[in-house]
């Protein structure tokens, strides 16, 4: 069956004619001459307010700047909320000294794909989302933010910086699909895991200053009620994967219904009253999709009456000097290039490994090496579509994913992201498959360690 959707010729004029993407435009036009130009001014940059590089292309400049190396104690060093006014602004000084050379990487990169895929419209609109937020930032280089009125228009950037990237992931599969036939799926692969995890440290960082500023305000203002004790910004000191597994697992039971008609049902067993020290979002999006890919395969095995069986099982500190030991990596993933990831704040971190057993028949050893790779995806409501092809399960699959709803599979974006979730802080995901029963999933993370 053929894919439906015109592959789009390559375009020189944006769709849209703000100056904002015209600009983006001509920088991509001339980004050949541009991408190895040094600003002339870089070498002045400490010394004093105008010497910051102020011309069209500041991209190449910053992303020569070396990326600071984000650790745990980074985004703990400012204390628990509410913090003082001296610690806000610290902690917005901070983001802003990381964020706009990670934004200039992320552009630069884009850059770097072939033109044709950059001209494609889908992938044209995140580069143009990256080159605005970038350009909302820039107003902010080289002055201080030095009272509080500075401090909450500043987090008003953050905030629209976190909300203009959020439809990211449907709009980059769209746009790698119309792109297939023009770059490789390695590549797509390679380019979208370094993008991926670089977008979760990014979002990361400003998402926290945000969180560091709503939960300070009651310091500020009485009126305004206290966040959770529990919380340090983006971090939950105390979370609870069991809740977040319930959680879940409604949702993805409703997909389920909705698509299926049945509701398969889920046990928690192990120790269900660990908590431990981890960012409560990042885990929502690993177990979400493990659920619907446990769920979706159990219901399509005919197996909706067997229950899905989580365990959970803490990590005594001491047992991390002997780690569960997991499958590396496909090796085109390990090492050729930049991974963003986080320094932990202890090493001892006690962490929690969670194992999820369905008996949705396992997965055939012939697509096993595959399910890695960004797109890859078995899903398909046509018996006659070959594995691995681009069906219009997948469009639907994007149109939801674009709408903010969420279909049980197709992106196939699932297990490779929630990877990058888990080893973002220092965690794994390994798949264990017995062949016409039914699949291991044993997702580890690492606590983020001690906050006092
Ligand atoms: P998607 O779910 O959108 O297809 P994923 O990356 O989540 O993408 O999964 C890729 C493929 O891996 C799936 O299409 C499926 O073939 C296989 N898979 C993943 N988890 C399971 C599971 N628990 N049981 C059977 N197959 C699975
Ligand atoms: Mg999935």
């Amino acid at each position: 069956r053929q894919l439906r959707l015109p592959i789009l010729a390559p375009r020189v004029i944006p769709s849209t004619s703000s100056y904002r993407s015209q600009r983006a435009l001509s920088t991509l036009q001339n980004r050949k001459d541009t991408a190895h130009t040094h600003h002339p001014k870089a070498h002045h940059r400490h010394s004093g307010e105008d010497s910051f590089p102020k011309d069209d292309d500041i991209v190449p400049w910053l992303a020569k700047q070396p990326r600071h190396p984000l650790s745990l104690a980074d985004l703990v060093k400012h204390g628990r909320p509410p913090l003082s006014e001296e610690a806000l602004l610290n902690s917005a000084r901070f983001t802003l000294s990381l964020l706009p050379i990670r934004l200039a990487y992320r552009i630069q990169a884009l850059r770097n794909l072939p033109y044709i895929v950059v001209s494609n419209p889908n992938i044209n609109k995140i580069y143009n989302n990256y080159q605005h937020s970038l350009s909302t930032l820039l107003p902010w280089q080289g002055r201080t933010i030095s009272n509080l009125d500075d401090e909450i228009r500043f987090t008003e950037v953050l905030a629209e910086l976190v909300r203009t990237h959020s439809e990211t992931i449907p709009i980059l599969a769209r746009g790698f699909l119309e792109c297939r036939k023009y770059i490789s799926p390695s590549e797509v692969t390679r380019f979208l895991d370094e993008h991926l995890r670089a977008r979760i440290g990014t979002r990361l960082i400003a998402e926290h200053h945000v969180a560091l500023h709503y939960s300070s305000q009651a310091h500020f203002d009485p009126e305004t009620i206290p966040a959770s004790p529990n919380y340090i910004g983006v971090i939950d000191t105390a979370l609870r994967p069991a809740a977040i597994i319930d959680a879940c697992g409604s949702f993805v039971a409703d997909i389920c219904e909705l698509k299926y008609g049945v509701r398969p049902e889920w046990i928690i067993d192990g120790e269900p009253d660990t908590t431990f020290a981890f960012v409560p979002t990042h885990l929502e999006y690993i177990i979400t999709e493990l659920l619907k890919n446990a769920f979706r395969a159990t219901v399509e095995n005919g197996m909706s009456r067997s229950p899905i069986v989580i365990t959970i099982a803490p990590e005594p500190p001491s047992s991390l000097h002997k780690p569960v030991t997991l499958p590396p990596p496909p090796k085109e993933t390990l090492g050729k290039f930049y991974r963003d990831a986080i320094a932990p704040l202890d090493d001892n971190a006690p962490g929690v490994t969670i194992r999820i057993r369905d008996r949705g028949g396992g997965i055939n050893p012939d697509v096993l090496p595959q399910i890695w790779s960004y797109s890859f995806t078995t899903f398909s409501d046509n018996p006659d579509d070959p594995p691995g092809a681009w069906s219009d399960d997948a469009l639907s699959a994007i149109s939801a994913a674009s709408s903010g709803s969420s279909s049980i599979a197709g992106l196939g974006y699932g297990l490779p992201l929630s990877r990058a979730y888990a080893e973002y802080f220092g965690g794994g995901i390994a798949v264990q498959s017995l062949h016409g029963w039914g699949t291991d999933v044993y997702l580890r993370l690492k606590g983020v360690g001690k906050i006092r």
